[in-house]
């Protein structure tokens, strides 16, 4: 599939995304997605354009922990999506656990916490 195709594909899912998450309660407003000014470099999923950050709120406050993320995630990864959520970053930041906004797709990859145990199944997600 070429990159373009991806990049649209990557963008019907975010879609759906959005829509689940105003389902269950939340506003969103768009963090990074491509490079530039961000913090994201040029060979990264930002800059490939297979990644965004969102920023969720729920009653008018930001929320920008790990669990207030987690439906999203999960949603996302059965969508067949890479949830930073489940990024290990413990090692690094003691306490931190992942980059829970961050939402990207096409990697393919199994991030060390995601394991058949820790995915949801259809009835919890939705
Ligand atoms: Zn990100």
């Amino acid at each position: 599939m070429s990159l373009r195709k991806k990049q649209s594909e990557f963008v019907r899912e975010v879609g759906s995304l959005i829509l689940f998450a105003y389902e269950i309660g939340y506003e969103l407003t768009f963090g990074d997605t491509y490079p530039g000014k961000f913090k994201h470099k040029a060979n990264s999923y930002h800059g490939k354009g297979l990644a965004i950050d969102l920023n969720l709120f729920k009653n008018g406050k930001y929320l920008t922990s790990w669990e207030a993320h987690k439906p999203l995630g999960e949603y996302w990864e059965l969508m067949g999506g890479s949830w930073g959520g489940r990024w290990d970053m413990n090692i690094r930041q003691p306490g931190h656990q992942g980059d829970g906004n961050h939402y990207s797709w096409g990697e393919g990859k199994t991030f060390k916490k995601n394991t058949p145990e820790t995915r949801p199944n259809q009835e919890q997600a939705f």
